[in-house]
């Protein structure tokens, strides 16, 4: 199996892109999965309500859960509310419930409201023990105050493009919201990595797609291109990553060398640096 040299510093990646469906949740989980069975370790905060990173971690999420909820309107400390995956133990997850549905009111009238994510990360890096080499965002695909909160608490951009018509669509309108965060809460964020996913080959405008995107981010998009599986949309439902759950499975595959990837080129660039 693949090992990797990891760079001792915790890299903070929101997944994120506007619109629904294109693979944001499956990128946030399988990533991270695939990075763990490299041996880093991992923390996957899933700010979205609907939790569906949450189940596909095998983490229970129910009502009565401590979740990110409770760190981002009653401060609870990170430390507090992080499960372990039962697929490894290198795969930590911050879990949502469907309380983080409100918080994208709640958060409006309390005090430093787009910092709160970023404050109990600081707080829990600084005192863990075990940092996390990654730490991974699920967001969900608005730009409210919980996506708001994911870009001021990361230094990188994860964006999953979906191979299939209007692809492209809402791109330069997440490219000025990342540039306004930059400007106004965070200098630090960038977009690091494009991932196109649900990708099929035999389709002339899933080509078309991948080339244009390529023509357009030179530096971003990872040469991994992420196929269209059945096996890949199938393991949620079994509380599972495809990482786990069929291992061998082309989806697992480019998972795991997206994951390689996203390594080789992070040393490669501070290199340059
Ligand atoms: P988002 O988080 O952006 O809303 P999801 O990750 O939930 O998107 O993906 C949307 C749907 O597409 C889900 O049903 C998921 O299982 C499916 N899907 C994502 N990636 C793939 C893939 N590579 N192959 C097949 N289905 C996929
Ligand atoms: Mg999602």
């Amino acid at each position: 199996s693949t090992t990797v040299t990891l760079s001792g510093r915790t890299r903070i990646i929101t997944v994120s892109n506007q619109k629904g469906g294109v693979g944001k949740t499956t990128t946030a989980v399988n990533l991270a999965a695939a990075l763990a069975a490299v041996g880093a370790r991992i923390l996957v905060i899933d700010l979205d309500p609907q939790g569906n990173a949450s189940t596909a971690l095998g983490i229970p999420h129910g009502t009565d859960t401590p979740s990110v909820y409770d760190v981002l309107i009653d401060e609870f400390p990170l430390g507090e509310v992080i499960q372990t995956s039962p697929e490894s133990d290198l795969l930590l997850c911050a879990p949502s419930t469907i309380h983080l549905a409100g918080a994208e009111i709640e958060l409006v009238t309390q005090v430093a409201r787009e910092y709160r994510m970023r404050t109990a990360l600081e707080d829990y890096l600084k005192g863990v023990e075990d940092k996390p080499d990654f730490v991974i965002i699920d967001c969900p695909p608005s730009l409210g105050l919980l996506t708001i909160n994911a870009f001021a608490a990361a230094e990188e951009v994860l964006i999953p493009i979906q191979c299939e018509y209007y692809a492209l669509e809402g791109l330069s309108q997440l490219l000025g919201n990342v540039r306004m965060i930059q400007k106004h809460l965070n200098p630090a964020l960038h977009v690091s990595t494009i991932l196109l996913t649900m990708y099929d080959g035999r389709t002339r405008l899933a080509q078309q797609v991948a080339e244009e995107v390529r023509t357009h981010f030179t530096d971003e998009v990872l040469d991994t291109v992420i196929p269209r599986s059945v096996r890949v949309s199938e393991a949620p439902s079994f509380g599972q990553t495809v990482i786990a759950y069929d291992a061998q499975s082309a989806g697992a595959v480019a998972y795991r060398e997206a994951a390689v990837e996203m390594i080789t080129r992070h040393h490669r660039n501070e290199g340059e640096a």
